[in-house]
This record gives C-alpha cells, sequence and structure tokens, in this order.
C-alpha cells in the first residue's frame, strides 16, 4: 500500500518534497497556508538564481539544452567544481556550516537541477546580474550561472503544474497548526482551512514551511534589539508555525539562531514583499559606491568581496546605524554600471551636480559630516590601480578607519545619484536539526520518526552570511531527498 505524506508549506522545498515523494510511490497532500495569489512563499519573491556545481559547459548542457552554439561561442561559462561550493559555504559561514549537510548540498546541487529540469523547470543563463564581457565574450564570475527561467513566479509555477500533473492533491489557505504525535512518532498534523480546523492523518510529515522572519516578536527575541524595525523582503507567512510545532514535540534547534539574510533595501519599502515588485527593493550595486549613515560617515568595506559575498550580511550593518538607514552614493563615473532595480519607480532617490547640493538633499545625513568624510576618502583612494569592476582589482583606499578594498572611486565628477536604504530581511538561518537523510532530530539527537524538514527552516546550513543563490538550491535538494525518504 501507497504511503501517505503530508507536506507543510507551497514554496521551492514544499513542492520538490511533494514531487520526490510521489515518484517515489506515495500519495501525497501539500498544506500551504496562503490563499491561490499569494502562493509561493519567498520562492516566489526571488529572481531565481540557483547555485550549482558544474564540472564545465557539458554539464550546463544538461541543465539548459537549449543553448544555442552562438551562446556557447560567445559565453565563458569556466567551472564550478562541488569542492568549490562546499569552501565557499564553509568560507563565508567562518567555517560553522554543518559539514555533512554542506555536502550534501554540494554534491547533489547538479543532479538535483537536473532532476528538476526534467520536472519541467526550465533554467537559462544569467546574462544580467552574474556575468561581465571581455573583449566581446561573457565571462560568469563562476558558482551563480543558472537561474529559473521566469525567475521565481516561474518556478512556482512549473513546480505547481509538476505537481497538478503528477496528481499531488495542493490545498490552500491551509494553516497547519500542529503535529499530531506520540511514541511512535509524527502521524499527522491538525490544520485550519478556510476557518475549519480538522486533523489529518498520514505517514509521514515534511516540514518546509520557510523561517521566521515575518514573525517581528521572534526577530526580536532571537535575532535582538531593532530586527523588528526591518522590512520583510518576501512573504509575510513565513513566522515561524513550522519550527514552533516541532520544537513543541522535542525537536532540537539548530544553527544560527541569532543570524539572518538580511539586505540594503530600499528605504521605503513596505512592510512585506510586494509581488509586483519582487527583489527590485534591493540594491545591490553597492560596491560601486560609498555608503554613509546619519552622521555622513561610512561604516562597511563596501568593496570588500564581489557583491554574491557580502550582500547577505551588509543588511545587518545598515540596521545597526543610527535610524536604520544609510544612503549609497555614486559617482557620475560609475553610474552606467547601476543594476536594473536601480531604475525602477519606487525609489528614495536624489541627485545632485555639486556634492554639497547632494548633501543637503540626503534627507537625515549631518551635511558637514558628509563632506569631510568625503573629503577625507576621495584624499585615500590609490589612483594608481586602474579601475576594473570585472575583477577584485585592489583599487582601495589606506589610512582611513573603515578602508575601501577594492573599487575605490573618488566622489568627485557629478551629477551625483544617491539611493536610501534600510535592512531588509531575507530568511533567518536558525531552524530545525536534520540528519544528511532530512529526517528531524530530538535534542537527544534522535531520529523523530516520520518527521522530516527542508529548506528556509532547517538550521545548521547558513550562519553569518551566505553565497547567493544556494537559498533555493538547499530547499530542492534537501526537499527532495526528504519525499524520496518519507515515501521510502
Ligand atoms: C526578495 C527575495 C529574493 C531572493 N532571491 C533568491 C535567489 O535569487 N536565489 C536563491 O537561492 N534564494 C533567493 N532568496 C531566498 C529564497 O527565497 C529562499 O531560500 C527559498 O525560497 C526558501 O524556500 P522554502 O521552500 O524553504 O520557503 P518558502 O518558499 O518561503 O515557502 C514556505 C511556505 O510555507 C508556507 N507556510 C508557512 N507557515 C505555514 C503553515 N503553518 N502551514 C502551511 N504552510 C505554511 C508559506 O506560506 C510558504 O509558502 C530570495 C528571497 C527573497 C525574499
Amino acid at each position: 500500500m501507497s504511503k501517505r505524506v503530508i507536506v507543510v508549506g507551497g514554496g521551492n522545498a514544499a513542492l520538490c518534497a511533494a514531487l520526490s515523494a510521489r515518484e517515489n510511490g506515495a500519495d501525497v497532500v501539500v498544506l500551504e497556508r496562503a490563499e491561490g495569489e499569494l502562493k509561493g512563499g519567498n520562492t516566489a519573491f526571488t529572481a531565481g538564481a540557483m547555485r550549482v556545481a558544474y564540472d564545465g559547459v557539458d554539464d550546463l548542457l544538461t541543465l539548459m539544452p537549449e543553448l544555442t552554439d552562438e551562446e556557447l561561442a560567445n559565453t565563458d561559462f569556466g567551472s564550478y567544481s562541488a569542492s568549490d561550493f562546499y569552501d565557499d559555504l564553509a568560507r563565508v559561514t567562518e567555517y560553522r556550516t554543518d559539514p555533512e549537510l554542506a555536502s550534501v548540498l554540494a554534491d547533489e546541487s547538479l543532479p538535483t537541477l537536473q532532476w528538476m529540469n526534467k520536472q519541467g523547470v526550465r533554467f537559462v543563463p544569467i546574462y544580467g546580474r552574474q556575468a561581465f564581457k571581455i573583449d566581446g565574450r561573457f565571462k560568469f564570475w563562476g558558482g551563480l550561472t543558472v537561474e529559473v527561467s521566469g525567475g521565481g513566479p516561474g518556478l512556482v509555477d512549473a513546480l505547481t503544474k509538476a505537481a497538478a500533473n503528477a496528481g499531488v492533491q495542493v490545498e490552500y489557505g491551509a494553516r497547519v497548526l500542529s503535529l499530531i504525535a506520540g511514541d511512535n512518532g509524527v502521524s499527522g498534523v491538525t490544520v485550519r482551512q478556510h476557518g475549519v480546523t480538522r486533523e489529518e492523518h498520514a505517514d509521514a510529515v515534511i516540514l518546509a514551511s520557510g523561517g521566521f522572519q515575518a514573525n517581528t516578536a521572534w526577530r526580536t527575541q532571537y535575532l535582538g534589539p531593532n530586527w523588528d524595525l526591518a522590512k520583510v523582503r518576501g512573504t509575510q507567512f513565513n513566522t515561524g508555525d513550522g519550527h514552533q510545532m516541532a520544537l513543541s514535540i522535542g525537536a532540537s534547534p539548530a544553527g544560527n539562531w541569532s543570524g539572518c539574510h538580511a539586505v540594503s533595501w530600499e528605504l521605503n519599502a513596505p512592510e512585506f514583499g510586494d509581488m509586483a515588485v519582487g527583489d527590485h527593493f534591493q540594491k545591490h550595486s553597492y560596491p560601486w559606491s560609498v555608503m554613509v549613515n546619519a552622521e555622513g560617515k561610512r561604516f562597511v568595506d563596501e568593496g570588500a568581496d564581489f557583491r554574491n559575498y557580502t550582500y547577505a550580511k551588509y543588511g545587518r550593518r545598515v540596521l545597526e546605524q543610527p535610524g536604520q538607514f544609510a544612503w549609497q552614493v555614486f559617482d557620475s563615473k560609475v553610474s552606467h554600471l547601476l543594476r536594473d532595480e536601480y531604475r525602477i519607480k519606487q525609489v528614495t532617490k536624489v541627485t545632485a551636480n555639486t556634492l554639497e547640493e547632494l548633501a543637503k538633499k540626503m534627507d537625515g545625513v549631518d551635511a558637514e559630516g558628509f563632506l569631510a568624510e568625503i573629503r577625507a576618502y576621495n584624499a585615500a583612494v590609490d589612483q594608481d590601480v586602474p579601475f576594473d569592476p570585472n575583477v577584485k582589482d585592489g583599487r582601495g583606499t589606506s589610512g582611513l578607519a573603515v578602508n575601501k578594498t577594492n573599487w575605490a572611486n573618488t566622489i568627485e565628477d557629478g551629477p551625483f545619484e544617491a539611493y536610501a536604504v534600510t535592512c531588509g530581511i531575507t530568511f533567518t538561518f536558525g531552524g530545525l536539526r536534520i540528519n544528511r537523510d532530512a529526517q528531524v532530530l530530538d535534542t537527544d539527537q534522535r531520529v523523530i520518526p516520520n518527521l522530516y524538514a527542508a529548506g528556509e527552516i532547517v538550521g545548521g546550513v547558513f550562519y553569518f552570511n551566505y553565497p547567493g543563490g544556494s537559498g533555493l538550491t538547499n530547499g530542492s535538494v534537501f526537499g527532495k531527498i526528504a519525499g524520496a525518504n518519507a515515501a521510502g
């Protein structure tokens, strides 16, 4: 007799888990808290960028068979081995990442994306944001080379379609409230749908209900003071329900509960994400800028590394500033480098031909402090090193309290542009402890029978920081594993 599997959540991790469980013979029901039009969790807000290990273009062709001869001729895709992926995870998490989960993530990334492709998810190269052109050829930075066609909404659509075709039952507006658990482990859930509470029984439950970033009280409780003031970049529905229900039956917390992924985000963005704007509230061209706070002072090395390796930790630095805001200031020498998200209508932007005029226009900033800071910064730029946005060019400053390591340009040629940002939280890093089979462990480190978890709800993979594009891959890899094991 086939097993019955309940999947809690309706984002990438949940839908991958559901498809995998179904493929392995289970009857599957997905319980998604959001109503139809808000479905898809944080996944729907993404650009669909997915980090994947590949040995070269032949591996990429298995994901993107439609690559044309022209694209192949005009692009240097390089390679990104599973050990490069593992090393990046280790490095950016300051060697805290769980080595076993990290190696499963890196090793299974390519086979998992190949499997998603067979389910109907189409991948394309990220020419727009992750490649640069040298002598007429695109060259990828490495690692973050593919995105889902149609971005996050495209991913949710493709997986939802695949689930429907496979006979997975998907229920919307169905908020899971608790787990039904006894001596033999988990045997179902209590769910409230459209005002009616019922029990659903199953042989296994997979929790894929996201992080707790949309829970203001928990943010403050776990991440610390002022996190209540951060904007939530994505869904309003990831409030830690899955964490709560698992912890209450003895599941072990794991990972960086005081840590999260948070970025520079439009100052006046709404409290939660806006599906129509998606990720365009982010402001990720800061490596070419100087970022100043209310005192007019720089507070971070904007050019410490490529954006992929700093953006997720710099949101916290903005939150720490007086008033929880900063301005990104660009000189005209670099304004052509600004990403597409700077060109949307919903930006807090000022422009000026002179620095004095700009200083007056930047709301909340001490003008004198700013002008003094820029004078000191300009004098400290090593102009002998040529500026090259395509490599870590080493064009830095010296002698400042906060030096800029790469891409330092003087701020002296108008017109100037400045953009106001605050902190946007993407997802929390702390979660449930799982093993390599995606089984949830209890506080005695024993498996809780019939309970699995995948995606943002899992702790132990990300600490302090995050290599761009790993969140979706993480959910897919462990979702697929959870589904197969729950059905087995
Ligand atoms: C603006 C933005 C851009 C991003 N860009 C990228 C990117 O390009 N690449 C990348 O890898 N990552 C990106 N991320 C991170 C990425 O979104 C997540 O890592 C990933 O989508 C998490 O997938 P998930 O399935 O774990 O959670 P989600 O997709 O958030 O799904 C969780 C689901 O659980 C549901 N749920 C919550 N509580 C309950 C309950 N009690 N009962 C039933 N259902 C419940 C929610 O409604 C939601 O649908 C981005 C995030 C944001 C916000």
